[in-house]
């Protein structure tokens, strides 16, 4: 059950049988509203929310996910772990701040040229493998 079309038609079948209620918007009261699953998993377990206020609600929820994607990717950040090196130890031995370590392993700052080959012969890395071209973001 993690295709959201068969969550779609599961709350469309308990509300024709009359399982599921058609709510107004949970935020506003608006209606109609559209049924929004936190997780496909429960297919019947849904928020209701008005046109704009669901959309308002998967512009945030598309932003954490970009954001968590892009620290999990972070190279930065798992070579340091595996170095077991804090940020702040790394920073100290970059000689930056650990600001700017971390919001480089967040990928929030490209780190100058310089730097980056500290940081990697500090790691025993390469630049390129520790500071990957950044995805675009939307
Ligand atoms: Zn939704
Ligand atoms: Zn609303």
């Amino acid at each position: 059950m993690n295709l959201p079309i068969d969550a779609h038609s599961q709350v469309a079948r308990a509300i024709r049988r009359g399982e599921l209620v058609r709510q107004p918007c949970d935020i506003c009261g608006k209606q109609p509203a559209h049924a929004h699953h936190d997780t496909y998993e429960e297919p019947l377990v849904v928020r209701w929310l008005c046109a704009s206020h669901h959309r308002g609600l998967h512009v945030i929820l598309d932003r954490l996910n970009a954001r968590s994607i892009r620290q999990r990717k972070s190279p930065l950040r798992t070579f340091r772990r595996v170095r077991v090196m804090t940020q702040a130890q790394l920073a100290k031995l970059a000689g930056v701040s650990q600001t700017v370590i971390c919001h480089a392993e967040q990928g929030r700052v490209q780190l100058p040229p310089h730097v980056q080959a500290r940081v990697a012969a500090i790691l025993g890395s390469t630049p390129e493998q520790l500071f990957p071209e950044p995805e675009v973001t939307r």
